[in-house]
């Protein structure tokens, strides 16, 4: 309902209210008016019954009064008229010759006792009486004196006069009062409604024009301007409104332009204000800085990989899913971030570039866009997945595979994959840096020649790793290796023979062992296995396994084919001691002894390896 219609509804509703009450007022005065009056004719009524009665007593033609009583009843208006006699009066003049001067009904009864008059009035829809009977009481005062003829005291009843008067005239005339009220009123009504309505019809319109446009503007469309008032006063505010919706236009369009492409279209796609979009850019700039400020700050790849997961999870509210960083040189993936209890929909570990669909298109890819798009995801029904990939660099990749069980999630996640990847942006050159910083502390832990870990590898590794490691109760076999008459490969066949030999030992350690194990290169030619958890059978058996398979290889320098060994030995930590360092030199000494005794052999540590000054410390 607009303001106009509301308003002459509401002068309306009031006016009808005051006619009523008008009406009613009117009603209750006429109907008053009309009782009186017929009261004041009972009283004229009764008067003149009274003195005329009073005057045939004294003429002494009292036995004629009925002509007179009768005579009055022909009177128009009036009914009925008859009197009535008190016993005092029949007591000393004896009872009337006439019956109707006896009470006629209770009220009359009533009357002649109380000495007080009684109004009774009769109504209904057609006819309208008033019955009232006055009594005559005895008085001194009246002239003649009554107490002069009657037997009586001062104020005893004499008797009484019942009259009934229609009064159906006088409600008539009420009546038609009332009505050329009703319709005067009624008329100006109508012309007070139709005054109202084209006097204010004006302002309500245009304040109905005003709150339709900010309506409009309150729901995102800054498109809308306010039509032109037609009264003067108002064309100035309409056209303030239309100028300010205006710059809120330019103004929000503008952050929206600008803005989005640092965030990309996530906040656009959800929301159709722009004011409100304009704030969740701006918010989603500042967590963005945020969380760059953050990663910048962030030492190592696992804190920043840390972060992102927080950010997916908590965030951008993204509930299942697995982060995969793919080495693009070897086309390998590792899980850095997995849900728990959630199985990925793919589990591609080799050939990246090949299976993977979003590495190789560098696209995003959705089962809801095409369901199986991708050919080696299978996921457990009910799962939808969606993969991001991202590029670090030429070494690296990650790509974030995100899973949903129902169309809501679909739904969210469909608008997350812009800010995602803004925040991917954010993190890769900061990655980046960290992955180099990883890759020359790597090539600083790395031997050039075999691609063996260094010594000081084997230095950090007791330093930082086994402390952590002998906290969950891990054990170590250590393992010292060492070519046999290597020297004389040198001066035989030249440097680079000897190397190639070193390499050869390299690959044949490397691929003998598992993530349990690690190779160091100790010295020249001297390297060390540390095995993690090892029991005595699986140590000696690595170590028999390393010394068969090289003493079997065949190489060929200088047109001459040769065989080369190796002697190796071993001990247990903390098993033969608690000392990490002293269990590699007593793996040091099984290897002496094992050269001592002929070369090409395994030997386990024992106590008796060692010298006796050494046997009694031990
Ligand atoms: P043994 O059986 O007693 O071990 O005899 P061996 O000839 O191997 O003696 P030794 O261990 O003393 O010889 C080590 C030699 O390894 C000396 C050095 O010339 C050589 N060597 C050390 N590092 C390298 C390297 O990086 N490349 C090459 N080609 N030779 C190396
Ligand atoms: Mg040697
Ligand atoms: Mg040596």
């Amino acid at each position: 309902m607009n303001s106009n219609k509301k308003i002459t509804l509401i002068i309306f509703s009031m006016v009808t209210l005051l006619t009523l009450i008008i009406v009613a007022l009117v009603a209750i005065g006429s109907r008053q008016s009309g009782y009186d009056s017929a009261k004041k004719r009972a009283y004229l009524t009764a008067d003149i019954v009274k003195n005329t009665l009073t005057s045939h007593m004294i003429n002494g033609n009292m036995n004629q009064r009925d002509v007179f009583l009768n005579s009055l009843e022909r009177l128009r208006e009036l009914n009925e008229l008859w009197v009535i006699r008190s016993p005092r009066v029949s007591e000393q003049f004896g009872n009337s010759n006439f019956a109707n001067e006896t009470p006629r009904d209770e009220i009359d009864k009533q009357v002649l006792e109380t000495g007080k008059e009684k109004v009774v009035v009769n109504e209904s829809i057609k006819k309208a009486n008033l019955r009232i009977t006055i009594p005559y009481t005895a008085s001194s005062a009246d002239k003649p004196n009554c107490l002069s003829c009657h037997n009586a005291k001062e104020g005893e009843v004499l008797g009484a006069i019942s009259l009934t008067f229609d009064i159906q005239e006088d409600r008539m005339s009420s009546i038609a009062i009332l009505l050329n009220i009703i319709a005067i009123v009624i008329l100006f009504l109508i012309f007070i409604l139709i005054f109202i309505s084209k006097k204010i019809k004006p302002y309500t319109t245009s304040f109905d024009y005003i709150t339709e446009v900010l309506k409009q503007v309150h729901e995102g469309n800054y498109t809308i301007r306010a039509k032109e008032g037609i009264l003067k006063e108002d064309k100035e505010a309409f056209m303030w409104l239309n100028e300010i919706i205006e710059k809120l236009e330019t103004v929000l369009t503008g952050i929206e332009k600008n803005l989005t492409s640092f965030v990309h279209n996530r906040a656009t796609n959800v929301n159709n204000d722009k004011l409100l979009t304009a704030k969740e850019i701006i918010e989603d700039i500042s967590e963005i800085y945020n969380y760059k400020k953050t990663i910048e700050t962030d030492l190592t790849k696992d804190d920043i990989y840390y972060r992102l997961i927080q950010v997916l999870k908590d965030k951008l509210e993204i509930k299942s899913f697995y982060i995969f960083e793919e080495d693009l040189q070897k086309d390998e993936r590792k899980i850095i971030y997995a849900p728990k209890g959630k199985a990925p929909c793919c589990s591609i570990k080799k050939e990246i570039r090949e299976l993977c669909r979003a590495q190789r298109t560098d696209n995003v890819i959705s089962s809801e866009t095409f369901p199986e798009v991708c050919r080696v995801a299978s996921c457990e029904a009910p799962d939808d997945y969606t993969c991001i990939p991202f590029n670090i660099n030429e070494q690296k990749a990650i790509t974030i595979h995100i899973l949903c069980e129902d169309k809501a999630c679909i739904h969210h996640n469909k608008y997350q994959i812009g800010i995602i990847k803004k925040y991917l942006e954010e993190t890769k050159p900061i990655l980046e840096s960290r992955i180099l910083m990883d890759v020359l502390r790597e090539r600083n832990l790395v031997d050039g020649l075999t691609g063996l870990y260094n010594r000081k590898y084997l230095d950090e590794f007791v330093d930082k790793t086994m402390p952590k490691e002998l906290s969950h109760n891990t054990t170590y076999a250590v393992m010292f290796l060492d070519i046999d008459y290597f020297k004389m490969v040198n001066d035989t066949y030249g440097h680079d023979a000897g190397d190639a030999i070193l390499q050869r030992l390299a690959k044949t350690m490397k691929s003998n062992i598992t993530n349990n194990e690690f190779i160091v290169r100790f010295g020249g030619e001297e390297f060390l296995i540390v095995m993690r958890n090892p029991t005595h059978e699986s140590a000696k058996e690595l170590a028999s396994r390393i010394n068969s398979e090289f003493g079997k290889i065949v190489f060929n320098f200088n047109n001459e084919s040769f065989s080369k060994t190796v002697s190796i030995g071993y001990a247990f930590y903390p098993e033969d001691t608690n000392q990490f360092w002293k269990c590699i030199k007593y793996a040091d000494l099984c290897l002496y002894k094992a050269k001592e005794t002929g070369r090409n052999r395994v030997i386990r540590f024992t106590k008796d390896i060692l010298k006796n000054g050494e046997k009694e410390k031990y």
